[in-house]
């Protein structure tokens, strides 16, 4: 029953990241208005709002225009929900938080290449909580050097969320953990990379990410 009542709760909050996510697209308020469909602007009735089940009675089409809704949408409430189900505590909470985070910054990549500042800082607060004084000052400096650094680099070979996330999974994970992630990450990279064009890494480094703590 409990299993049951976690996948409920992480497939609502992965219907909301993925709401968000196409609002920081569209660069509309995270409140206002209502959800609705990206097509026809028609509000959504109270069923509609159900993750995975409304997706699936509609067959991912929208009840008013017939246009289509992104599968990405039931991906992502699928996945959530799953990922909710590993909590059993303190550690595994913040874990599983920072999988959120993460997963909204990259469904924002996926589509602008860019994603807002603040998941990197409090993706890392959730990184650094059993780490030294120390360890923290030395993960800050990473992320403000970084952030001082990457705008005056003109044309970096890593984007700066990438190693924004690197140095996050580091902290949360440890070494031998993040060469594990890193190696998917990168093949997963390359096998969209073959087609050409710049690609978001971002959702490689978190599909990785979500793999490796679904899998270990
Ligand atoms: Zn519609």
């Amino acid at each position: 029953m409990l299993i049951i009542i976690l996948f409920i709760y992480g497939s609502c909050t992965g219907s909301l990241l993925v709401a968000m996510a196409s609002r920081y697209v569209t660069g509309d308020s995270y409140l206002f208005p209502a959800s609705h469909c990206d097509t026809c602007q028609t509000p959504l009735t109270y069923w509609q709002l159900v993750p995975v089940l409304s997706y699936t009675l509609l067959r991912g089409k929208c009840q008013t225009c017939g246009g289509t809704i992104p599968a990405v949408t039931l991906i992502v409430e699928v996945t959530a929900g799953l990922l909710a189900t590993t909590v059993t505590d303190w550690t595994s909470f913040l874990i599983v938080l920072w999988l959120a985070l993460w997963g909204f910054a990259a469904l924002c990549d996926w589509q602008t290449q860019t994603f807002p500042g603040w998941v990197s800082w409090l993706a890392t607060g959730f990184s650094l909580w059993h780490h030294s004084p120390l360890v923290w000052l030395l993960g800050c400096a990473c992320l403000l050097a970084i952030h001082l650094l990457w705008p005056r680099w003109r044309h970096p070979v890593i984007g700066d969320g990438d190693l924004e996330m690197m140095v996050s999974y580091g902290l949360l994970r440890g070494v031998t953990a993040t060469a594990h992630w890193l190696v998917v990450a990168c093949l997963l990279g390359l096998w969209r990379a073959r087609v050409g064009g710049r690609i978001a890494f971002l959702p490689d480094l978190v599909v990785s990410a979500v793999g490796w703590w679904l899998v270990a």
